[in-house]
């Protein structure tokens, strides 16, 4: 891709364009190493209920920080293994080593049981990855899995997809809809998909002094209730953000407020820290 879009360019001289491919490659292998070398590392965002005060799931989110480059952004991390081939291999180490955490978030506090995955639309059906996120679901009984799925891979929803995500789904896998609200979602993406969780993007609560956007948060939690669907607003970022959502009638949440994804040795910390006023206040 980069080659072409320096062709179409026409512009840089040849030296350029060399270098700037080599850096791509170079940046390849080093993502292609760190998968394959199992060095994936993850962050945990907690997912709240705003009333209760209390987390109830974790997000896991991608991480890696090469000792040279510094960190790379998880959706250059996922456009590169989705590139070389390696998109299942990253999903596999997420899943596994995010399960892993939650067994040890779950002993700390037994009301955080759910661990939240992002997996691209297509995954669910490939033949290697659908039955293996149902036997890591097996094998974690007591951990509520969740696969988040990317709202913009929604536009191609086929018959034979969604027969995959409802045979998940009674494999006990528990399906969100992410970022909806990003882009222009479809509202025909909330009839064709099967799903028990919907997340609110962030981009649809950028002004809640603007009546159209309250109204339309206001109506998702009315779609979610009546479905028994649980809706979580994300990039919840201040107090008055929350304030206002919980006017609108929403009790589910992820944001900077809330908490900042953070690594594992610090997401225990956090949970201890919060246990222990827990156990204070009663
Ligand atoms: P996402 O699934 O919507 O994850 C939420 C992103 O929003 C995270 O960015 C998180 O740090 C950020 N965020 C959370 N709260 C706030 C807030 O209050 N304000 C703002 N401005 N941002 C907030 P992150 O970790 O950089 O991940 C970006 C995206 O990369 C994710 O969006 C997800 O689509 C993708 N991604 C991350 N990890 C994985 C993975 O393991 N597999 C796949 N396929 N995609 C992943
Ligand atoms: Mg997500
Ligand atoms: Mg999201
Ligand atoms: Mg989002």
């Amino acid at each position: 891709q980069v080659k072409r879009s320096r062709r179409q360019g026409g512009h840089l001289e040849e030296s350029s364009v060399s270098v700037s491919l080599h850096r791509s490659t170079r940046t390849n292998d080093i993502v292609a190493r760190a998968i394959r070398g199992n060095r994936l590392s993850l962050a945990f965002q907690p997912i709240v209920s705003i009333e209760r005060g209390s987390i109830w799931a974790f997000e896991a989110l991608v991480r890696y920080v090469d000792p040279e480059l510094g960190p790379i952004s998880p959706p250059s991390l996922v456009a590169r293994a989705k590139s070389l081939g390696l998109m299942n291999e990253l999903t596999q180490q997420v899943i596994t080593k995010a399960l892993e955490a939650a067994e040890q978030f779950r002993r700390l506090e037994p009301d955080i049981d759910c661990m939240t995955v992002n997996i691209e639309l297509g995954q669910i059906s490939e033949a290697e990855l659908g039955p293996f996120i149902r036997a890591a679901a097996a094998a974690h009984p007591d951990i509520r899995l969740c696969i988040e799925l990317n709202e913009r891979s929604l536009r191609s929803v086929t018959d034979d997809l969604r027969r995959d995500a409802e045979a998940m789904q009674e494999a006990g896998v528990i399906i969100a809809l992410d970022d909806y609200g990003s882009d222009d979602s479809p509202v025909g993406a909330l009839v064709r998909f099967p799903m028990n969780i919907l997340k609110i993007d962030k981009s649809l609560i950028s002004d809640l002094e603007d009546v159209r956007q309250r109204e339309v948060i206001r109506a998702l939690q009315g779609f979610g209730d009546n479905l028994q669907h649980t809706v979580v607003v994300e990039g919840i970022e201040n107090r008055a953000m929350a304030d206002v959502l919980v006017e609108l009638g929403v009790r589910d949440a992820q944001g900077y407020y809330f908490g900042r994804p953070l690594p594992l040795a610090q997401t225990l910390d956090r949970i201890r820290r919060s246990s222990t006023q827990a156990t204070l206040r009663r």
